[in-house]
């Protein structure tokens, strides 16, 4: 069977490590190739490859850098099919939805083109007499990039493209689900004249995440995926002294006031909700129209849009829906339904026993689900499902709309339907959550603001890429400076008394 190998100083290589792991093709239901989960010596060897291409990377002009970028930039373009077919078979999302992950992650590569300008220190003069003062951003080291299966190529160039451009060396541990588009990525990256060694793919699960955790060569880690597992990475990592970023799951909540335009939202909710089998970090799973007649209006709009989504492998013509990654999430998400029945919920779509297309029996297919009447207490409401199921939960007023969104743990996206300017702005300075929508669905920031959540949707202070990616990226370094043989106007300095300084 194919292996997936791991990408070390800029050769695939297959490592000391003896275990493995199945790669799903989730529409079919069959494994189709195998990845090795990394050791200690594949760590080492991974370390070693980014530790001794630093020193060369960091001192070269950041201008230089950024070209390399350009060229990048440039070769994903010209691979999205490539890249497409490579995600779709292995996670399962349509064709379309992949290419949309490839744009959305190349506007972080267009973004660092300006790292020049963005990286810019500051110079102050004469900040006493005869000394200057300058500060400047270095990069860290080797710094490292944990990710998720459902954006198998946005979210690694969420965080190479910024922390390679910075200065840093870089190693990716993919998810294990679907770990092939990182080798795609890692040719293109030589392609792109990206030195061996500042890119690494370290393939693995737990035992590769605690060797980059506690190795002390490793200075930072990006992380990205579930809460439990942020949580652990960001308190392993800090207790390790790292510097760590790490976003998690999320309850993303889409308000629908009366006075919203009901087919917009309606559509809006429809995509959001169960577009990639509803398997994002910012797909809406909660809709709370305020007002029993908005309720109805929305059920009403709803359940012939979700009965009508045409559900099927990736690959399929037309498709907009595809299956889950795999067994355990198919069985998740069907316990959650069994769940959300039992704690009273009513469910009016069961997405339960869809029959799969012909040829595809074996694939985690589930058809959409929609349940009315949620309330708060539920666990369908509380927990990320991470599945095509949406819960409605009818609220009275716009105030205890908000405040649900407010006080629910996760704070990753929100988003209002409505045409009141005044309410509106209301919303977006009171909501507690970091990534608002104003008739707008899924609020993905582009790549020169940043992405982040709050509450239990971030562990650490910075959020991805934009400035506040520079940030985590770098230090800080200042110097002031004086030169005792400098001449002024004045003469030599003086350097007796300390009001000199
Ligand atoms: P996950 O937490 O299971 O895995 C994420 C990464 O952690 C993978 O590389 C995996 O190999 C590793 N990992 C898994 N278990 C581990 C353990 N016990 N110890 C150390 N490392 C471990 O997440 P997933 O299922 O791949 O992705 C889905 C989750 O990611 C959802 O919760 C989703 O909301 C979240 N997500 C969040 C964002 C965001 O920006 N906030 C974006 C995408 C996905």
């Amino acid at each position: 069977m194919e292996e997936v190998l791991h990408y070390i100083n800029g050769q695939r290589v297959r490592g000391a490590s003896q275990r493995m792991s199945d790669i799903y093709n989730p529409a079919l239901g069959q494994v189709i190739r195998q990845v090795p989960l990394g050791d200690k010596a594949d760590l080492e060897a991974a370390v070693a490859s980014a530790k001794a291409a630093f020193p060369a990377w960091s001192n070269m002009p950041v201008a230089r850098r950024a070209r390399h970028m350009f060229k990048l930039l440039d070769l994903l373009q010209e691979n999205v099919d490539a890249f497409a077919r490579i995600v779709s078979e292995e996670h399962g999302k349509v064709l379309d939805d992949a290419a949309g992950e490839i744009a959305r992650g190349s506007e972080v590569v267009e973004f660092c083109c300006s790292m020049p300008q963005m990286i810019e220190g500051r110079y102050d003069s004469q900040i006493a007499t005869g000394m200057d003062q300058f500060s400047l951003r270095k990069p860290l080291g080797v710094v490292a990039g944990i990710t998720p299966f459902n954006f198998p190529i946005m979210i690694p160039l969420w965080m190479f493209p910024m922390a390679a451009t910075c200065g840093n060396t870089f190693i990716l541990k993919p998810s294990e689900r679907d770990p092939s588009a990182s080798l795609l990525l890692a040719d293109l990256i030589k392609e792109a004249g990206i030195p061996d060694g500042v890119f690494n793919v370290l393939h693995g699960d737990k035992e590769a995440v605690d060797g980059l955790l506690t190795h002390p060569d490793v200075k930072a880690i990006s992380f990205v995926g579930s809460t439990p597992i942020a949580q652990y990475v960001s308190s392993t990592g800090w207790a390790n002294g790292k510097r760590v970023q790490a976003l998690g799951g999320a309850k993303n909540h889409m308000i629908i006031m009366p006075d919203a335009n009901m087919e917009q939202a309606a559509d809006a909710l429809l995509a959001s909700a169960y577009g990639a089998a509803g398997e994002r970090c910012m797909a809406i799973s909660v809709a709370v129209p305020v007002g029993e007649e908005t309720a109805d209006k929305l059920i009403e709009a709803m359940v012939p849009r979700i009965e009508g989504l045409k559900i099927g492998p990736g690959t399929g013509e037309g498709v907009e829906m595809g299956p889950l990654v795999n067994q355990p999430a198919f069985d998740r998400v069907s316990g959650y339904i069994a769940k959300g029945v039992e704690e009273g919920a009513k469910l009016v779509l069961d997405g339960r026993g869809f029959q799969a297309p012909q040829g595809y029996e074996g694939g985690y297919f589930l058809g959409g689900s929609l349940f009315d009447n949620v309330t708060p207490d539920m666990s369908i409401y509380k927990d990320e499902i991470f599945g095509p199921v949406l819960s409605v939960v009818r609220a009275d007023d716009y105030e205890q709309a908000r405040d649900l969104a407010t006080n629910h743990l996760y704070g990753n996206g929100v988003a209002l339907f409505t045409q009141n300017g005044a309410l509106a702005r209301d919303f977006a300075e009171n909501v507690e959550v970091g990534m608002l929508g104003i008739n707008v669905p899924i609020p993905v920031p582009t790549a020169w603001h940043s992405f982040g959540g709050w509450k239990a949707s971030i562990f650490g202070d910075l959020p991805m890429f934009g400035k506040d990616g520079l940030l985590f990226w770098t230090r800080q370094k200042n110097v002031m400076a004086r030169y005792p043989n400098a001449q002024t106007a004045m003469g030599q300095f003086n350097f007796k008394r300390s009001s000199d300084i």
